[in-house]
């Protein structure tokens, strides 16, 4: 199978300081890989540069075999087939939730009637009926989570991005919302990269979990083999292993 993504030798420094060190790996079509690792280990950054929010200081990154950023060869965020959920949000407040999901649509080509069925299949997907007409701020947490995720969706990107998204919300909330999510992604087989530092989130969504620490590729691998073979002490560790 071709990969959907790859990211070869990827590396990114500001100031001279390396936050990610040349990394690879591959993300297959309709594959959920969680990248996990503690605070300020650079998992936002690598979202970026796949989103093309952050360019890279060297390495390649493929879409569907095709390259998107390499050398001087550098493809803009809206000409990416990406989308992106972000921890806070990143609603539009003077806009509705209708307005707000149909936002990344300006740009692509539909007839007013696929947007419309878009639209409607979302607010099934997504339990959004009767909250169309509202504005973000007459949202609970979770509901203006499930606009950001819709909004995302209804580009149909090739790649969902997802960093933290239910981090903002509440302990009870945030158990609900990752089964439900988990449930969600699996329906729609969408290719994943989904960042947290939470390895209950990690493990109910994930093919393949990619621990990250201080900027390198620590595992790579499906959740039961980094409890059966933890490849260093520090993932060990994270699974709970005490020595
Ligand atoms: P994570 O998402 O895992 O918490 P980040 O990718 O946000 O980590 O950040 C990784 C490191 O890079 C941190 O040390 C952070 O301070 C640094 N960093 C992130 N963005 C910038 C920036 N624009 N300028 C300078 N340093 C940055
Ligand atoms: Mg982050």
């Amino acid at each position: 199978m071709n990969a959907i993504l790859s990211l070869r030798e990827v590396s990114k420094s500001f100031d001279k300081t390396p936050v990610l060190h040349p990394l690879s790996f591959d993300l297959q079509p309709g594959e959920r890989i969680c990248i996990l690792g503690p605070s300020g280990c650079g998992k936002s950054t690598l979202l970026q540069i796949v989103a093309g929010l952050t360019q890279a200081s060297g390495g390649g990154v493929f879409i569907d075999g095709k390259p998107v950023e390499q050398g001087s060869l550098y493809v803009p965020p809206e000409k990416r087939p990406i989308n992106m959920v972000f921890q806070d949000y990143a609603l539009w407040p003077h806009m509705t939730v209708r307005q707000n999901m149909a936002y990344g649509l300006r740009r692509q080509k539909i007839s007013k009637q696929e947007m419309n069925a878009r639209l409607g299949r979302l607010q099934e997907l997504l339990r959004l009926n009767g909250l169309l007409d509202r504005r973000p701020s007459e949202l609970s947490g979770g509901q203006q989570q499930r606009v950001g995720i819709a909004r995302a969706l209804a580009t149909e990107p090739a790649i969902l991005l997802m960093d933290e998204p239910l981090s903002n919300l509440d302990i009870k909330l945030r158990t609900d919302m990752r089964n439900e999510l988990a449930a969600l992604l699996g329906q729609l087989s969408i290719a994943t990269l989904y960042v947290t530092h939470d390895m209950m989130e990690a493990f109910a969504i994930a093919d393949r979990i990619l621990v990250l620490r201080d900027g390198a590729i620590d595992q790579l691998a499906e959740p039961h083999q980094l409890f059966e073979r933890p490849a260093s002490p520090w993932v060990a560790q994270l699974m709970g292993y005490h020595n």
